[in-house]
């Protein structure tokens, strides 16, 4: 039998507190199991239920009238998600560029967005109008912005948030996931509070950036009150094979609203070539829970290690998790930017190039990205992101299978021990 270490030189040290490691995380892996096969099931009877076929492969070209792949992919996230509707485009950019579609498809002039899990990721900023000016944010189009911080538990405050509608906001916006802070993520069953709340308050929509969030739990925030919800297909819900692209799902006219913004007023989503990658997203979508599974193994297993290593982790190996991300808190720049370089080193493309910390267009201060994918970005795939602040962590995420993430994990642990850091 062939151990890693044959391919690899890993040390004694890191390879016996990586199998102590592996023994830590077996009850959670049984977990992460359980549900990626009840998501599987949920994925797989929304293709049968709508007859996906071949031919819904093709693709079309020009408007992309009659389009029956859209079509479908529309249904069957709306169905995997509990939703009335959904709008699935390889168009959509990326997340911002899709939770900017919601935004603007929803908020009108005088309208307030009210943000109640503290400030919104980092390149929602410009979009809200928190950053730069005159681009047309929704703050030059006199939508107004209001927050509610979480509370010093990281969780959010429901008390500040039910005298926060008092302002009547037409929109209460929820960020599941932790993004690069090191607050927890958001349970679907925290989420479904706040929208009781809201729901119970005033008529506001109550909109949650899902991503990094999709298929961690069994249920997903449209299924507890969310009116409406937006992602990434280089993340979760694209499953590492769609290369591009993100979704909207949520009540039909909100959907439709959106899909106005998407296209224009009046076309809405009757337009949209698909070009011929309908495949790659019916194909991301199915494979979707056990990616999402896997990354989510890759994640408890850089947290146990880590643990064992005597560094301060979030969430801890045991602790629920919410989203696919693993922040680790690696106390100095110098060891932070070592893991970036180790992560680097064990992916399977590019693995030759050494990360550089950079002023990356939407963030705030430098950052170093480790990334060695097969779409350019994608954070499915296993990737590492740390801005060089304080307090100095790390933020991974991703590992389209287990066990090549968990080889580079060894790598970036054992480059620390090598250079003295651990
Ligand atoms: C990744 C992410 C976004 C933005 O998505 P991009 O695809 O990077 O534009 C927004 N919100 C959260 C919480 C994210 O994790």
């Amino acid at each position: 039998m062939k151990t890693e270490n044959s391919f690899f030189e890993i040390s004694d040290k890191i390879k016996a507190a990586g199998e102590a490691a592996l023994k830590k995380a077996k009850a959670k892996f049984e977990e992460i199991d359980d549900i990626a096969e009840y998501n599987q099931q949920k994925v797989l009877s929304a293709f049968i239920r709508n007859k996906v076929s071949e031919a819904d492969f093709a693709g079309s070209t020009g408007y992309g009238y009659g389009d029956t792949g859209r079509e479908k992919l529309d249904r069957i996230y709306a169905d995997i998600f509990g939703a009335e509707d959904a709008i699935v485009r390889h168009s959509f950019t990326c997340g911002t560029h899709t939770l900017g579609i919601a935004l603007f498809g929803v908020l009108r002039p005088g309208d307030t967005m009210l943000c109640v899990t503290g400030t919104p990721y980092d390149t929602i900023h410009s979009v809200i109008g928190l950053s730069g000016e005159g681009m047309g944010s929704l703050k030059d189009f006199g939508v107004k912005y209001a927050q509610v911080d979480l509370g010093s538990d990281g969780r959010p405050d429901l008390a500040a948030i039910e005298k926060a509608l008092e302002i009547k906001p037409k929109m209460v916006y929820i960020q599941r996931s932790r993004g690069y802070s090191l607050r927890p993520s958001l349970s679907v069953d925290e989420i479904g509070e706040i929208a009781s709340l809201v729901h119970s308050k005033c008529d506001a929509v109550v909109m949650v950036d899902n991503c990094y969030g999709e298929l961690v739990e069994k249920t997903e925030p449209t299924q507890v009150g969310a009116d409406l919800m937006a992602g990434s297909l280089i993340k979760n819900a694209g499953g590492s094979i769609a290369r591009t692209g993100g979704y909207i799902a949520g009540k039909k006219e909100l959907v439709e609203l959106c899909s106005y913004r998407a296209t224009t007023p009046g076309l809405g989503k009757e337009v949209g070539c698909t070009l011929g990658e309908n495949r790659n997203m019916f194909m991301g979508i199915f494979n979707a829970p056990h990616v999402v599974g896997q990354a989510l193994m890759s994640a408890v297993y850089a947290a146990a290690l880590f643990e064992s290593l005597g560094f301060e982790v979030t969430p801890t190996s045991s602790e629920k998790r919410c989203d696919i991300i693993q922040a680790l808190c690696l106390k100095t720049p110098e060891t932070l930017i070592e893991y970036c370089r180790g992560i680097q080193s064990g992916a399977p493309i590019d693995s030759f190039v050494v990360p550089e910390p950079w002023d990356m267009p939407g963030y705030d201060s430098k950052v170093i990205m480790a990334a060695g994918a097969f779409i350019l970005g994608s954070s499915i795939e296993l990737s590492a992101d740390a801005p060089l602040r304080e307090p100095f962590a790390v933020w991974m995420q991703g590992g389209i299978n287990f066990h090549s993430a968990k080889t580079a994990i060894n790598l970036a642990a054992d480059g620390l021990y090598k250079k003295g850091l651990l």
